[in-house]
């Protein structure tokens, strides 16, 4: 046998080979050669070539296999400057990928998102004061010497508003030597909070709970606590509390938000409690901003972050404590590329760190409840609002005995407490959760309905714009003035309502009031977060609002919370709906009373001796909660069994419940796991996408995702149209 000279040269000079995990929908990385005098290690971030293209990738774990001949094999072009992930992170993404089933690469794609941060920030020009003194001395050279005589080096313009003088005084005394230019790394996102700023004096309860809490936290080992207590007792003052002890140990904090976008206020509580603001992570950060966050994040600089569920993705130096506020809320179930839920990722996140997780919630999730009540989760309780503040006082109106007027929506019973309210001089809250005038629009003579011609829903009338939209594509136009199908002019009627209609009520009712109507088509990000705290400030009298306007929001002059329909979220199907309703409509009541005084929360109801209705007036959660749980566990759903759910969608109907069938006849014979449908999806139609969905439930104990993969390998491939999607733990079932 002969050896080949290229072989033999290959063999003596073979160049290093790793696995790179790209970002891209493959099962595994991909493997690169390591040029001759680049370090690289597992966690590196790097940029390969990937087809034409140059992508930002990772350096992954494992041994490349030596399957392929390293020759071929295309180069890592750079590795940036950039603190490696971390094992713990690797380790995190992976498990992220195979619990919900996704390319590990798509999840890694969730840690880097920062496109341009991976490269250090340069440096900024800084001055700083030498031997030398000025010829002649001013005042207002003196002042810039005493500012700048304290050995730290200034950027010309943070001296200049410092010392009170203009930029060109700064100039004149840098000609003279004065100061010499140095370069200093650029200045933190937030400053540094301080775990003792500003403590406050608990009491009682919660003086126990925090006590509780920082049992576990300072031990620093992986726990989840669950701090469960009614809106107003304090839950934040308790956390705040975990949070500065884990500062003092020279870790970093997470704290997830459902809305942090909207919820200014809790910056600035933050920022009273330690001394500085945390930084912010979500989708509405300007792109200069985010590159400087997530730089700041893996490097340490920043200390604490306060963001929404991508925020779990962020490579920390050192993470120690993840809080997850609301836990309960839908807002963390991502249900987009890659589907995962950020409450129960966190806690992952904190087993595989070995760092403590604090769940926070008025009402748990049924999950979280059960986990708290069987000893998972240590369960930590405050029953009672803080100081003064009492809960306020719940009724339901029976709409059946107290009907509102003919084409009108409130109650007699409802406007009559909305005008003592601001009678009063106090604020009135009206939410219902639907956006637009009127969520159907027909045509009195033939009864044609108007539908999206891309969805399976109605369009839905915005009656402020003059447009009927469709709310699940976007799809609008005029609203028009006769019937598409009849052509009878001015005989559409407007069906149900909607936040804009009941505004157009209550100006009925009280022409002279300020009436604010807060709903997300209407403003962006910025108007809400001016609205909502010209609405704290007093500066409205009526506020109508969506789910919006239930979120953390502390409105001192609020006293009057109407629920326009409480039966709203009761109507469809699904089994989580019970729960959703008493988490939603106690988180609305929640706004009222936050401070001394005395108020009022009316749900206006169809259903009075609704299990969910009994349970908020009573305020007998715990009742509620035992039903909801006994429910579950006789029916062997969550947290008692496994549910995953699986879309097809696909251009034609025929080709959607084709597919389906086919992966349903393709499910493995597993006992303890059955399949159910394919059933047309909820949505049956959105975006011209025809959708079937099948629903696998399993036990407790079921191995759902080898059943869901074997499944999708044995099944029909993806061809044509077709597209399939896996929701493990879907939210709605
Ligand atoms: P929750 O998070 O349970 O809704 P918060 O922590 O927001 O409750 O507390 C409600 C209000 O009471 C806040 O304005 C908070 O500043 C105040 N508060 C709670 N506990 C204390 C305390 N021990 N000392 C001073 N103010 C407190
Ligand atoms: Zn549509």
């Amino acid at each position: 046998m002969t050896l080949d000279s290229t072989d033999l040269f290959g063999a003596l000079f073979d160049r290093r080979v790793v696995p790179v995990l790209v970002p891209m929908p493959a099962p595994r990385p991909y493997s690169y050669a390591v040029p001759e005098g680049m370090a690289v290690e597992p966690g590196s971030i790097v940029q390969v070539p990937l087809g034409p293209r140059l992508v930002v990738g990772v350096v992954w774990d494992g041994d490349d296999d030596g399957m392929v001949d390293s020759k071929k094999l295309k180069e890592i072009e750079k590795v940036f400057d950039c603190p490696p992930l971390t094992r713990d992170m690797r380790t995190f993404l992976d498990w992220v990928a195979s619990y919900t089933i996704t390319p590990p690469g798509l999840v890694a794609r969730m840690a880097l998102r920062a496109p341009t941060a991976f490269d250090p920030e340069p440096m900024v020009e800084a001055l700083r004061l030498t031997e030398r003194r000025p010829e002649r001395m001013t005042a207002a050279r003196e002042r810039v010497l005493a500012t700048a005589g304290d050995g730290f080096s200034w950027t010309r313009s943070g001296l200049a508003h410092a010392a009170g003088v203009s930029s060109g005084v700064i100039d004149g005394l840098a000609a003279q030597g004065v100061f010499e230019t140095v370069f200093m790394p650029p200045p933190p996102v937030v400053a540094v909070p301080d775990p003792d700023f500003a403590a406050p004096r608990l009491e009682g309860v919660q003086k126990e709970a925090a006590a509780d809490l920082l049992a576990a936290v300072e031990d620093g080992k992986f726990s989840v606590s669950l701090i469960d207590g009614v809106t107003g007792s304090g839950k934040t003052e308790v956390y705040f509390e975990a949070i500065a002890a884990t500062l003092r140990a020279g870790k970093q904090v997470l704290i997830l938000l459902p809305e942090i976008a909207l919820t200014a206020g809790f910056l600035e509580r933050f920022q009273d409690r330690f001394g500085a603001k945390p930084a912010e992570w979500h989708s509405d950060l300007a792109p200069r901003t985010r590159e400087k966050v997530w730089r700041q994040v893996t490097t340490g600089q920043v200390r604490v972050v306060a963001g929404a569920r991508s925020a779990l993705f962020l490579p920390f130096e050192e993470l120690g404590l993840i809080i997850v506020d609301e836990e309960h809320d839908p807002a963390y179930k991502q249900e987009d590329r890659v589907f995962y839920n950020a409450r129960d990722m966190a806690v992952v996140r904190g087993r595989i760190s070995a760092f403590p997780v604090v769940l926070v919630s008025a009402t748990p999730s049924v999950e979280s409840r059960v986990n708290g009540e069987v000893g998972r989760y240590r369960p930590i309780h405050l029953p009672t609002r803080f100081g003064d503040a009492a809960l306020p006082h719940l009724g339901v109106v029976d709409m059946r005995r107290h009907p509102p007027e003919r084409g009108g929506f409130l109650s007699p019973v409802l406007l009559n407490q909305v005008g003592k309210a601001i009678g009063r001089g106090q604020q009135a809250l009206l939410f219902l959760n639907r956006r637009g005038y009127a969520p159907l629009t027909l045509c009195r003579v033939c009864g044609h309905r108007f539908q999206c011609p891309d969805c399976s829903s109605w369009l839905v009338e915005h009656r402020f714009r003059g447009q009927i939209q469709c709310h699940h594509c976007g799809y609008s136009e005029r609203t028009p003035e006769a019937c598409p199908e009849c052509g009878t002019l001015d005989h559409l009627v407007a069906c149900g309502p909607g936040v804009e209609r009941i505004a157009e009520e209550v100006e009925r009712h009280f022409p002279e009031a300020r009436t604010i109507v807060l709903s997300s088509d209407l403003m962006g990000v910025k108007r809400l977060r001016l609205e909502l705290e010209a609405i704290a400030r007093g500066e409205a009298d009526i506020v109508i609002g969506t789910q919006l306007v239930a979120k953390g929001h502390n409105f001192p002059m609020m006293t009057l919370v109407g629920i326009v329909d409480a039966d709203l979220g009761l109507a469809n199907g699904d089994p989580r709906a019970a729960e959703r309703t008493f988490q939603l409509l106690s988180q609305v009541t929640g706004r009222a009373g936050r401070t001394g005084l005395k108020s009022l929360g009316l749900l206006q109801t169809y259903q009075p001796q609704h299990p969910v209705m009994q349970a908020i007036v009573s305020g007998d959660s715990d009742a509620f909660y035992e039903r909801e749980i006994h429910e579950r566990e006789r029916a062997v759903l969550p947290p008692f069994g496994r549910l995953a759910s699986i879309i097809v969608s696909a251009d034609t109907r025929s080709d959607a419940e084709g597919h389906a069938r086919g992966l349903r006849n393709a499910a493995p014979r597993v006992d303890g796991i059955s399949v159910l449908g394919p059933a047309e999806a909820p949505l049956a139609l959105i975006r011209g996408r025809h959708r079937f969905r099948l629903l696998v439930h399993g036990r407790r104990n079921s191995d759902m995702q080898s059943f869901l993969k074997a499944m999708i390998s044995s099944g029909p491939k993806e061809r044509g149209s077709v597209s399939v999607q896996l929701d493990v733990d879907p939210q709605s079932f």
